[in-house]
């Protein structure tokens, strides 16, 4: 089923031992805090957790599919939603644009030092006035001369705040639409750029941002790829990016269901382990069966994407399961722990937060269901 082998495993023992001696121990701060230390970037980056796909030429490991799983099973069992999902999304959705799109001047600009840790980034789509229609958005960069002219905003940004550059898309030709859209790489240092942090219901340790673009200049060579071609490469990696998701997720639920069993072996009421009741069992076995399904699911996408198979439709699957399952697993899990489930000193309470927002990110369920749909039903005419 899954593709994972010695070299894999030694992967994972690695990270694990790293995460769980300078990672797990700090995650309760950071989320207090509500940002990460900048220092975490670099030891991930020697462990070669940014460049793990990506070709030797630009500092990458040039490893498979499966090595890139091992990473975000890994780094989504820290407890910490917010951890997860920056170190996801600087190698998962910004770098991914410049190696599969990019020149050769922004690999090494960008791609290089991103690998190392040295510079972090993030991926700018959603406005506050387009999240699931992409295609309406409305940040306009006008070309003159050797740049362009960026305006307009950004919300929900990962790693909007503290990253050092930014991948985004902007309307190239806004009488095009989905066609008038090209990919930026705006520097975070640039005039006329600024963020704000966000405050939100969970993923407290990652500074989501609102991005502001006031007559931006964007040198042309900052261009992924085409111009006007950003929609097509936004969709394209779409997939990757929802399946990545529903590893996450499953990962995730994972950890929270081992320790809800501990929990529920230490618990004790009407004389005995709540463990012992059969509702609490039952409840614990519906979840497990309905997670080994949807980790098989996920393995089997795992490796048609590892064969070069983009399955659009099953990753949206995977995706809209693996994400609503977690929420459901939180709900349930943190029923479990009563009234202390409710307690910050619990972490199934922040597990329950930060589940929350998988049917959301990344496209909604509802978007989910209307791409299956879609594919789906118009292909069975
Ligand atoms: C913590 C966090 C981190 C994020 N990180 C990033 C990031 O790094 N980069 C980035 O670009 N974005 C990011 N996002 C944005 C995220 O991808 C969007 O929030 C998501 O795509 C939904 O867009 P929206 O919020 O504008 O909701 P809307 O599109 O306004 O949707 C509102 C509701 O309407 C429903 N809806 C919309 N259209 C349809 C339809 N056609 N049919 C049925 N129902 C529909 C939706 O499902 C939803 O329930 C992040 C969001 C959050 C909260």
């Amino acid at each position: 089923m899954h593709g994972f082998d010695e070299q894999h495993t030694l992967f994972r023992q690695a990270l694990r031992d790293h995460l769980d001696r300078h990672v797990i121990p700090q995650v309760d701060e950071w989320e207090e805090r509500g940002e990460l230390p900048r220092d975490l970037w670099k030891p991930l980056a020697e462990l070669g957790c940014f460049g793990l796909t990506f070709p030797g030429e630009w500092g990458g490991m040039a490893l498979d599919f499966w090595h890139q799983i091992v990473f975000i099973e890994e780094v989504s069992r820290c407890w910490s939603g917010g951890f997860a999902a920056a170190v996801i999304a600087h190698p998962v959705l910004a770098l991914t644009h410049l190696a599969e799109s990019g020149s050769d001047y922004l690999k090494e600009a960008y791609l290089r030092p991103g690998i190392a840790g040295e510079k972090i980034g993030g991926l700018a789509i959603t406005e506050p006035h387009a999240g699931s229609d992409v295609a309406s958005l409305r940040t306009t960069a006008v070309r003159q001369g050797d740049h362009y002219l960026l305006n307009g905003s950004k919300t929900f940004i990962t790693n909007g705040v503290h990253s050092d550059f930014l991948v985004v898309a902007a309307k190239t030709d806004p009488e095009a639409g989905a066609g008038g859209i090209s990919l930026l790489v705006v520097e975070r240092e640039s005039p006329g750029l600024s963020a704000t942090k966000l405050r939100k219901l969970g993923w407290h340790a990652s500074d989501t941002g609102e991005l502001a673009f006031d007559d931006v200049k964007v040198p042309v060579k900052n261009r992924i790829g085409e111009e006007n071609a950003g929609f097509y490469y936004i969709m394209q990696r779409f997939a990757l990016e929802r399946l990545v998701m529903a590893v996450s997720a499953v990962a995730a639920c994972d950890q929270a269901l081992a320790y809800t069993l501990q929990y529920m072996g230490e618990r004790e009421a009407f004389g005995r382990p709540i463990r012992k009741f059969q509702v609490l069992r039952h409840r614990i076995a519906q979840l497990s069966a309905e997670l080994e399904r949807l980790r098989a699911f996920n393995y089997q996408l795992c490796r048609a994407y590892d064969e070069g198979h983009y399955q659009v439709t099953e990753c949206a699957m995977a995706k809209l399961l693996a994400t609503e399952l977690s929420d459901k697993l939180a709900t349930e899990c943190l029923q479990c722990f009563g009234g202390y489930g409710y307690m910050e000193e619990y972490r199934i309470a922040r597990f329950f937060r930060d589940s929350r927002l998988g049917p959301i990110g990344g496209g909604t369920s509802e978007i989910m269901r209307e791409i299956i749909g879609k594919n789906v039903i118009e292909h069975s005419k």
